[in-house]
């Protein structure tokens, strides 16, 4: 009898795993024929410049609405798309959809309005994909500073040879880069001179923290000075509330983006924003300060 319930088990367990496979087979095909149709959306998160209050561009960020399965996080993707092999394709997309909103905009509003696009590790010793950007950047006539690459530390402590490379290589063609989720991952401090960056992007973990101690305050506080005597340009992500945009222009952060600004979106409403130019939270910011005096 155990053993006919260790069979039932062993089927159960195979079909589940059968079952599994045959999911995520399913996505990685569903994957790749969205990325040929194009049917991937790319999604803009809205930067601001913490002083004066005005936007000073975007994150792309890719959007998937599986037909069936509804919205699937770039979380799961982007990983199929590095084990497949497609995520240069998907990169490139990304980078046609950002350089088309930026030249729009600028058309539009006779400013230009940068776009960040993520580069997965994989893409570290894409030899191509420099070029590619560059010969993008050039048909649609837009300047250097069009386009930044956000990238994270573990892809530089994954491939530290190849990562020195293609960063330098971004520095000598005048491309911005940043450091994503800084803080997140090892020795990040040790990179930061080891590495040609132009900017870091301190991860959300910190801003959420650095309302609720003062040590959490210091932190912060330290992150700000370290990049200021560098000369690196920082950005805070994931700020959510008044409370941390007080904090984070008390420590002279310069920029930020996040929920209280508003969610990554699509090109349409990111416009919007371009339009109003300065967010509105800031006015409030103004007036309760003015209350407080
Ligand atoms: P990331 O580059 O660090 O992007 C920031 C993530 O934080 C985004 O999640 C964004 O929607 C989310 N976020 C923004 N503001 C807030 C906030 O105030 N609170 C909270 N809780 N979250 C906020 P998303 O869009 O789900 O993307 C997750 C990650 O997937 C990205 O992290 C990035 O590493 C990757 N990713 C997304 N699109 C692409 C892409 O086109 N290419 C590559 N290689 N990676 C991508
Ligand atoms: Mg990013
Ligand atoms: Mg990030
Ligand atoms: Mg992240």
């Amino acid at each position: 009898r155990a053993k006919a319930e260790g069979k039932n088990r062993y089927s159960f367990f195979s079909e589940q795993l059968l079952k599994n496979a045959m999911d995520r087979l399913q996505l990685e095909t569903d994957l790749r024929q969205a990325v040929e149709d194009r049917a991937l959306e790319v999604f803009y998160q809205p930067i601001y410049a913490l002083a004066s209050g005005e936007i000073i561009g975007f994150e792309a960020l890719s959007r998937w609405r599986h037909p069936l399965r509804g919205m699937i996080s770039p979380v799961t993707f982007i990983g199929i798309a590095e084990e497949t092999g497609i995520i240069g394709e998907l990169t490139d997309h990304v980078f046609e959809q950002a350089s088309q909103a930026v030249l729009e905009w600028q058309e539009k509003y006779r400013e230009i309005y940068p776009v960040n696009v993520n580069l997965s590790a994989r893409q570290i010793s894409d030899i191509n994909l420099l070029q590619d950007l560059l010969e993008m950047l050039h048909f649609h006539k837009l300047p250097r500073n069009a386009i930044k690459i956000e990238i994270t530390e573990s892809l530089l402590i994954n491939n530290f040879d190849g990562a020195q490379s293609l960063l330098q290589a971004l520095q000598q063609a005048g491309i911005t880069v940043l450091l994503d989720d800084f803080g997140t991952g090892y020795s990040s401090l040790n990179y930061l001179h080891q590495f040609p960056i132009n900017a870091i992007k301190i991860d959300r973990s910190f801003v959420r923290q650095s309302t609720d101690s003062a040590k959490a305050k210091g932190l912060l506080a330290g992150i700000s000075f370290i990049a200021k005597q560098m000369h690196l340009a920082l950005v805070a992500e994931g700020v959510e509330t008044m409370e941390q945009l007080r904090v984070l222009r008390e420590f002279d952060v310069e920029f930020a983006q996040g929920y209280l600004f508003g969610a990554p979106m699509p090109k349409a409403d990111a416009e919007k924003l371009i339009v109003k130019k300065v967010h509105p939270v800031f006015a409030t910011l103004a007036s309760s300060q003015q209350s407080v005096q």
